[in-house]
C-alpha cells in the first residue's frame, strides 16, 4: 500500500510485530499501528497469525523466547501471506 506520512509502512508494522515491540510503542505510535491494521488486511492477518503463533511458542517454551524458533515461525507466517509484497 501507499506510504502515508505519519503512518506505519507495512515493513514497519511487520518489524514491530515480529519483534513484539509494538507493546512498547508510545500512545500515538500504537494508534498509528492500529490504524494501519484497520486499513491493511494483509498486515492485520499477519499480526493475528504472528500473535497466535507467538502465544503458542511462548507456551511451548515456558516463557523463554527462542530467536531462532521465532524466525522459523515468522518464515512460515510470511510464506502463508500470499501476494503481500513489500
Ligand atoms: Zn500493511
Amino acid at each position: 500500500m501507499m506510504k502515508v506520512p505519519g503512518m506505519f509502512s507495512c515493513r514497519e508494522v511487520h518489524e514491530h510485530a515480529s519483534m513484539g515491540t509494538y507493546d512498547e510503542l508510545g500512545m500515538m505510535a500504537r494508534i498509528r499501528f492500529a490504524m494501519h491494521l484497520m486499513m491493511c488486511v494483509h498486515c492485520a492477518r499477519y499480526v493475528r497469525q504472528l500473535k497466535a503463533l507467538g502465544d503458542y511458542a511462548r507456551r511451548m517454551l515456558g516463557g523463554q523466547p527462542d530467536p531462532e524458533r521465532c524466525e522459523r515461525i515468522e518464515t512460515v507466517v510470511m510464506a502463508s501471506c500470499d501476494g503481500h509484497k513489500h
